[in-house]
Formats: C-alpha cells, structure tokens, sequence
C-alpha cells in the first residue's frame, strides 16, 4: 500500500509496536497519547516466547533480557503442598532454548520507545482522542489537549488505547464487562533467597492466590532487580484496600501463613494503600477493524491475565497488522489478511482465559476440589504437558 498517514492512538505495547513496525515500512504515523510523558506505571509482566519472537524481529530480544529475568517455568501450588501447575518452558521441545522474561512494564515501554525514537514519526503526548467520525477517504479524530478541543485527519486509525477503550466502534462490540476479580500488586527488591527462574503462585481453594514473578531492573533503578508480587481480590473489596480501611497486620499474617516466601515482600508495606488495585475486562469483539478504523491490543481484546497473554499477544497483534499492511493494496484488503491472521489465536486465548479465570479466581469450593484433582493428572500425560507449555508459551495457534 502506499504511504498512509495512520494515526495510532494509545503508547501503550500495542501502538509502540505498531508504530514502530509501520514507520519503518515508511508510513507517516501520528502517535497520540493521554498522559503528559511515557512514564508507565504497572506491574511486572511475563513476556512469553510469541511476545519474544516479536521483539526479536524487531531487534529488542537482547534489551528485553538485558532489562527483565529470564523465566524458565510458571509454578504453582496449594497451600497444602499439593503442585498443581508446573510448565516448563523446556516441554515446548522446541530448538533454541525457549523461555520467557519477568519484565516491569516500564522497562518493556523503555526499549520500544527508544527503537521508536529515531524513527520518523509525529508524537502528540498529553493529548486525549474522544471521538472518530470516519468520513471518505480517512478519519477525523477529535481531541482535547490542555483544555483545548483539536481536530486531526488520517488516513486510517489504530486503536491500541487498552481495555476501557471508549473508541471501539460500538457496532463491532459483542461483549464488555470486568471481570468480578482483580489484583492487588506491589514491585518489591528480589530477596537473595528467592533464586528461581520461575513465576511461582500459591493457592487456597480458587479464593486465594498469589504470585511473585521476577521481574528484572528498571531504567531508573537498573542495579536493583525487583520481584512483582500479585494477590488476588474481589473487586467488590478493593475500595477499603483503596482507602486503607484493611486491618493490613491480619492480612500479612494471613498471607505469610499461606506462604513463608512472602514474608519478607510484605515486610516493607505501612498502608493497604501501598498494594495498587489492578481489574480487567473480557472484551470480545466481532471483527477488529472497520472502513479506516483498527483495533488491537487490549482495546480489541482485552482478557484476564490469567494465561499471562495480553502484552505478548499485542506484541503480535502489531506484527499481523505490518504483514497485512505490507502485502494489501488497499484499507479492505489489509483488514481481510489482519482478522484471517489473528481471529483464531485471539478466539482461542479469549477462550481459554474465560473458562480458567474462575477456576483460580472465584469461591467456588467444587471448581477448587476439581482443579486440584485434574491438574497433577493433566501434568502427569506427556501429551497434555506440551500443551500446556504451547498454550503459556502463546504458541499455541501458531505466531501467525
Ligand atoms: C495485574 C495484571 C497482570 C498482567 N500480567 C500480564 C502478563 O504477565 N503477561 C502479559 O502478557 N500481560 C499481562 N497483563 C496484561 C497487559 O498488561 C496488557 O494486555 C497490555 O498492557 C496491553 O497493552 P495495550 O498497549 O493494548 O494497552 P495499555 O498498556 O493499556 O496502553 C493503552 C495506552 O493508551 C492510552 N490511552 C487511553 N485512552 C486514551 C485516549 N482516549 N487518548 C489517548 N491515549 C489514550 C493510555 O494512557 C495507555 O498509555 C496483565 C494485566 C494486569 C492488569
């Protein structure tokens, strides 16, 4: 296709990567974001091998491990003792030595913006796009900037403005609703006992869980290599998380009877403030672009992040859109080769992240008794085993 002005909107991993694969095709990209400067907030994220061989294309494989903590299996058990995950990279019995990276969002944000940098490009930070009206040939996108109402033309949209995204085009929304469980996280110093190259959960019943992932240095504290630390909570409960009206010593008690290695990640916290409330939403849609209008990311797809998916398949998300896009001669074309690209990974992933949600995240006492019981024995068939690892690895429709 012939040089586009293509205006993505949202530097979060989906437009960073899009913009980055589209300006070097030699499109004129606009990137147009809502806070003041790309300082992103958020927790530790596991970049799995489908988000890796994205950066790798994009030459970002060696920084994301410079940067994150190498991850060579996910881990999990039952308060009990009783192991009911345990992927490791190493099933996938794939050449190269698979695995994946514990790395702070900030950092993944860090390498994608400084690839993006020199890039030609325009940028409109502090600026908040509120609606697209499609007209003819491009899109017209109404925005707000220090108070002020601007308008800006494109050819074509991305819309990688994550899960609330309020610029979907409605008719393309099946389904949008938060999920009735979210997370509380806090980013913590690695202690010198906590040595595994590993995300490792605990559970009680699907009421309690918690995680700690390593998670790599930060640009800003790049000799202090940090670990996340997840506890899972209804978000019914989190406004008194929220105003610290949480008795936060019974809790730590509680948690640390759960499991000792949280001890000395809890240790530092004064104020149920501290643990920083995380929801998310199951977004399906039934088609991801209109006319001039595209989505990806989690504004097209947004899941819970039980499968450790969302990051890594908007990694993706941008390699289908620069292949479509490379090989269409027109808006329609490149849509068609986009959705017959992506439909079945994300149908898949939506899938899957829907039905296991409550499995670790409910109270529900049978799916517990179940899951403790059909785990160990999925795990016990070599078969299903490479499954497992296929489906964490985000393999397992394929990349593309
Ligand atoms: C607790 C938790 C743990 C997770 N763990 C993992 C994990 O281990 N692995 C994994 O792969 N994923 C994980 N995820 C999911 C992952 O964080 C998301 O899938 C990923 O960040 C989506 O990237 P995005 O670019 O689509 O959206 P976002 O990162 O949300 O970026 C959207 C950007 O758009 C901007 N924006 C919003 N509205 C506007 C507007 N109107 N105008 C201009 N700009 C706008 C925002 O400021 C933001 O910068 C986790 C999520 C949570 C909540």
């Amino acid at each position: 296709m012939e040089r586009q002005h293509i205006a993505v909107i949202g530097a979060g991993t989906a437009g960073l990567a899009a913009a980055i694969f589209l300006a070097r095709q030699g499109h004129h990209i606009t990137l147009i974001e809502q806070a003041p400067a790309l300082t992103p907030v958020g927790a530790g994220i596991l970049l799995q091998p489908s988000g890796l061989a994205v950066l790798d294309l994009l030459g970002l494989r060696g920084q994301a491990l410079q940067y994150g903590a190498r991850v060579d299996a996910l881990m999990g058990d039952t308060v009990s003792g009783r192991f009911i995950m345990h992927t490791r990279y190493a099933d996938l019995r794939q050449a190269g030595d698979p695995h994946g990276v514990g790395i702070h969002r900030a950092s993944l944000c860090h390498i994608l913006d400084r690839a993006l940098a020199p890039l030609p490009h325009k940028r409109m930070m502090n600026t908040r796009v509120d609606a697209l009206t499609e007209q003819g040939r491009g899109v017209q996108l109404t925005l707000t900037c220090d108070g002020a109402t601007d308008r800006l033309e494109a050819d074509a949209v991305l819309v990688a403005n994550g899960s609330s995204s309020q610029l979907r085009p409605p008719a393309l929304v099946r389904y949008d609703r938060q999920y009735p469980w979210g997370a509380l996280w806090t980013m913590q110093p690695r202690p010198d006992t906590l040595t595994d190259a590993a995300l490792r959960q605990r559970y009680d019943g699907c009421h309690t869980m918690a995680g700690i992932l390593p998670t790599g240095v930060t640009p800003a504290q790049p000799d202090v290599p940090l670990v996340s630390v997840f506890w899972s909570v209804p978000v019914a409960d989190m406004p008194a998380w929220r105003n610290g009206d949480v008795d936060l010593s019974a809790w730590r008690l509680r948690a640390e009877t759960a499991w000792p290695d949280l001890a000395p990640l809890l240790a530092p916290l004064c104020s149920s403030r501290q643990l920083i409330p995380a929801t998310y939403r199951d977004v399906i849609m039934r088609r991801w672009a209109q006319d001039r209008i595209g989505v990806i990311g989690d504004a097209a797809h947004a899941m819970s992040p039980q499968l450790g998916q969302g990051t890594n398949m908007a990694l993706v998300d941008a390699l289908a859109l620069a292949q479509a896009l490379s090989d269409a001669r027109d808006w329609p074309e490149a849509w068609t080769t986009y959705h017959r690209l992506r439909s079945g990974p994300i149908r898949f992933y939506q899938r899957m992240s829907r039905a296991l949600t409550p499995v670790f995240q409910s109270h529900s006492r049978s799916l517990a008794a179940a899951r403790d019981m059909a785990f160990p024995l999925m795990y016990s068939i070599p078969w299903l085993r490479h499954q497992m690892a296929l489906t964490v690895a985000g393999l397992k429709t394929g990349l593309l």
